[in-house]
């Protein structure tokens, strides 16, 4: 195997090996742009590193070949001490993680090659301060000493000169400060900082590579759903500086804004900086349409090569670049980060502008996107005043709006978080140890950075809300407070809300209001209406794209008119779920109460008797908002605990009565009853087709209610497709039974209405035991819907009730899983006895129809699964429609 590869020999299709930086450094390269020569040792060395300690034999070969063609090609060497040339080595791992691991720049300066390139570059001043950075940057990340020593010597410094800017200190002053920065490394690491640049650079691909397993980048890549098992790769890359006076500087830019999509020009930019300087946000930038005035002959060729990248990425491209006394220099791009607006936005203009297709389209954007843009938004037109006061507008770097108390540590907002608190982590600028507080926070306010910044781009990738570099706030992380030019003061705990939309940060709570696009679902806001907005449009256009794709059709779980016909807004193509359980809630209760604790038939048909026209009138009410869709209803599932009242309650009024002496024989009576029924399990218990079985009359009274609904509307002249579904089967048996029973009470309905009904029945697969005999549940059914909920519940083993607050936490935390199997289908476990039954259903009866309705009919990575084995619909809830439409269709695209 090959472990290491020049610039001119990758390309963007190998980001397994080469990570994405270094992929596209190589595409770059050979698309003839100004990359400084340099050299990407793969993945597959950090995993040998990493998982024998030791890199592999022969890498050490491949790097000295290498290093000897870019210094040929450089025509000086690595630290020479006439000439040096520097490298930097930096981490780039497949998926980005932003600030998450180790860089190195400047490697190759030492005691003596710092003289050579003062005197090359003709400023003692540059060349000392690119030595102090290499000390300092190499004994934090290399040596682990603690980054604050460099900084407090490098404040010192600067105090005793009594300046505030690191460019006004002078050579001598650096000189000085070089020789404290090599004293700090002597103590802290036990050793001398090493002089011998092979050695400099050795140590620090080592450096890189352990710093995949620092614990913040562990802990990103379980909240990025990383895997932790694909390493990075390390890029040694000659070094260009932007630190070489007004001449230079350096920047960050996007072909077009990861906010809107807009086209245009944005970005930041620093004179007289080196790279780190604009991303840390350390010190303000100017907007990158300055440099056209600072530069235009760079800014020009910019433009230009931008241009060449959008073309060829098909895609907005983010870019840093250096320029070194007048020469523009790429030393990154990939395809940027977005917010979920721009996404959907960026992909209708790529299909516009002819680089892209519609299936593309589909696979620039996604549900978690669609979801992220159904949340509300502050209502704007609230006037500010009385309780709500603007306090600041910083820049809007990730969208949504978030209202929390104000914590200015990343400890207090995870530890207030757990207690329950919304809060708003506020900081002077966010760095990798901030993570954890990011994690917990509603959303981030920073008072330095641009859009570039860290918290910036985390934001962003997490989907959370922020505003940076909001310059009105004074962020005082000491006190645990923030003044505001003009006045206020926000202690910490105090309310705040901030728009990461349009950057408005605010004191107090600000009210939200839907957002448009779910106006839009709703019919509110329509595409191609004159005020209808940009995204709107474009989310309209990505939808229909959707919908012309997929396979799938999309049902909701809905039990009411309203929620019904919400769906229907929503894009439902029929009901996949309506839990006739939610139709006996509130004043119903009783009734069903009384039917399960019936002593005598006579009891018990007495309640059914009042129970059947209110069910039939809920079944005409949805059948109508339902009308010409297929509306399957699920007879009575829940576990009996659900209608009965609570145990101890009704022991202490019992108690109590008798104390009294008061007359307590019904309470006692139903005491009786209800300890009669306890269970243990109830889940496991008396519920779903057990209590249709048990308790007479039931579910035919459900069933009789369904079929006189269904032979109403289309007396009604209406198009009812009703669908009746036993819950909780586990044998044919059972369903044979109940179906005999259903058919009979069926047939009475069609004689005495005169109506000639045709309902489906079928049931749901959600216990082990039916998924694995299938076959033989088809020949009794004419649809199957996977209960997934359930199903999960029993092939795991877990109480879906509980495990969510008890030890889940720790498993998602040991990498069990990566996410809870209620919330995306299991594959391999849950999925494959999905599958299996599919299969068995389907050779039982070929038409067999086929859905799912358990939570994962509405989640992204699940739709696809479903896509895959073949079923006919997903059922979701309502709100999770469109969601479910989008990824039916990317599934198919
Ligand atoms: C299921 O088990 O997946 C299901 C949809 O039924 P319920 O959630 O009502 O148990
Ligand atoms: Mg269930």
């Amino acid at each position: 195997v090959k472990f290491v590869y020049d610039f001119t020999e990758g390309n963007k299709e190998l980001k397994d090996l080469l990570g994405g930086k270094g992929a596209n450094l190589a595409e770059m390269t050979n698309l003839g742009l100004p990359v400084p020569p340099g050299f990407t040792i793969t993945t597959e060395a950090c995993k040998t590193y990493l998982d024998s300690g030791d890199e592999p034999a022969a890498l050490r070969d491949e790097v000295s070949a290498h290093l000897d063609a870019l210094e040929a090609k450089m025509a000086k060497k690595l630290g020479q001490a006439d000439d040096p040339l520097l490298v930097s080595v930096r981490s780039g791992a497949k998926f980005s993680m932003p600030g998450m691991m180790d860089t190195v720049l400047n490697i190759g300066l030492s005691d003596t090659s710092v003289q050579g390139l003062a005197k090359q570059a003709g400023d003692d001043r540059f060349a000392w301060d690119s030595y102090r950075r290499l000390i300092q940057m190499f004994g934090k990340t290399v040596l682990g000493v603690d980054g604050e020593l460099f900084e407090d010597a490098l404040e010192a410094a600067k105090q005793a000169k009594k300046v505030v800017v690191d460019t006004d200190l002078e050579a001598a002053d650096l000189k000085k400060l070089v020789t404290k920065f090599k004293k700090i490394v002597k103590t802290e690491a036990g050793r001398d900082f090493p002089q011998d640049p092979r050695e400099q650079m050795d140590l620090a691909i080592h450096a890189v590579f352990d710093s995949w397993n620092t614990e913040r980048a562990k802990l990103y890549r379980r909240q990025e759903r990383i895997p932790h098992d694909l390493g990075t790769a390390v890029n040694v890359c000659s070094m260009v500086f932007g630190n070489l006076g007004p001449d230079s500087g350096t920047g960050v830019a996007f072909t077009r804004d990861p906010a809107s999509g807009h086209q245009g020009v944005y970005g930041d930019y620093l004179q007289n900086a080196q790279g780190e300087d604009v991303v840390a946000g350390i010190r303000n930038t100017v907007p990158l349409a300055d440099l056209e005035r600072i530069d235009k002959k760079s800014y020009d060729q910019l433009m230009q090569i931008m241009e060449t990248l959008e073309n060829h990425y098909k895609d907005l491209c983010d870019i840093e670049f250096t320029i070194e006394r007048g020469q523009l220099w790429m030393l990154q791009t990939r395809v940027g980060k977005r917010t979920a607006g721009a996404a959907f936005r960026i992909a209708t203009q790529l299909v516009d502008q002819g680089l892209i297709d519609e299936a593309e389209a589909l696979q620039r954007v996604n549900g978690a996107q669609l979801a992220q843009l159904m949340f509300p938004r502050f209502d704007d037109s609230v006037a500010v005043g009385g309780k709500v006061t603007r306090i600041g507008r910083g820049i809007a770097a990730s969208p949504g709006a978030a209202v929390g108390k104000a914590v200015f540590d990343s400890y207090t907002a995870v530890k207030w978080s757990r207690s329950g608190e919304k809060v708003i982590l506020v900081r002077r600028e966010t760095n990798p140890d901030d993570l954890d507080g990011m994690i917990a926070a509603e959303g981030i306010l920073t008072s330095r950075g641009g859009k570039t910044s860290h918290a910036a781009v985390v934001a962003r990738g997490m989907g959370k809300t922020c505003v940076c570099g909001a310059e009105e706030l004074e962020v005082d992380t000491k006190r645990r407070r923030m003044t505001v030019t003009g006045g206020h003061v926000v202690e910490e705990g105090d309310v705040i809300s901030i728009d990461g939309s349009n950057g408005k940060v605010y004191l107090g709570e600000v009210p939200v209001v839907p957002s448009p696009v779910v106006e839009y679902f709703e019919g509110r806001m329509h595409a191609g209406a004159d005020d209808a907005d940009e995204l709107v449009e474009a989310v309209h256009r990505i939808m229909a794209f959707a919908d012309r794709k997929r396979r799938l059709r999309v049902r909701a779980n809905a039990d009411n008119a309203e929620d019904a016909l919400r769906a229907r807004r929503f894009g439902a193509q029929g009901i996949g779920l309506c839990r006739t359980e939610h139709m006996f809630l509130g004043d119903r209760r009783e009734l069903v109460e009384r039917l399960i604790l019936a002593d005598t038939d006579a009891e018990r048909e007495e309640s059914l008797k009042e129970l059947l026209p209110l069910q039939k009138q809920d079944f005409v009410q949805l059948f109508e908002a339902m009308d010409g869709l297929p509306v399957t209803v699920r007879l009575l599932d829940p576990p009996l605990h659900e209608f009965l009242p609570d145990i101890t309650e009704l022991s202490v009024r019992v108690a109590l009565a008798e104390a009294r002496q008061d007359p307590h024989e019904n309470e006692l009576r139903l005491l009786q009853a209800v300890h009669r029924l306890h269970e243990q399990n109830p889940m496991l218990g008396l519920r779903g087709v057990r209590l249709g079985l048990v308790i007479p009359g039931l579910f035919t009274m459900q069933v009789r209610a369904i079929a006189e609904a269904a032979a109403e509307r289309k007396n009604a002249k209406g198009d009812p497709r009703a669908e009746i579904m036993i819950p909780l089967v586990g044998t044919v048996q059972e369903l044979e039974i109940v179906r005999d029973e259903a058919e009979q009470v069926i047939a009475e309905v069609r004689e005495h209405t005169g109506v000639d009904l045709k309902l489906a029945l079928g049931t749901m697969i959600e216990l082990p035991r039916a998924a694995l005999t299938a076959g033989q549940i088809a020949e009794a059914a004419e649809f199957f819907s996977f209960g997934t909920n359930d199903l999960t519940q029993t092939v795991w083993g877990f109480s879906r009730d509980d495990v969510e607050a008890s030890f889940f936490t720790a498993y998602l935390e040991k990498g069990i899983f990566g996410v809870s199997p209620f919330e995306t289908i299991d594959r391999d476990g849950v999925g494959s006895l999905v599958k299996s039954a599919v299969k068995a259903g389907r050779e039982t009866r070929p038409d067999l129809k086929l859905g799912v309705c358990g939570e994962h009919g509405g989640d992204p990575e699940s739709v696809h699964f479903f896509h895959e084995v073949g079923l006919d619909y997903v059922s979701c809830s309502p709100f999770r429609i469109p969601v479910a439409r989008l990824e039916a269709g990317r599934a198919a695209s």
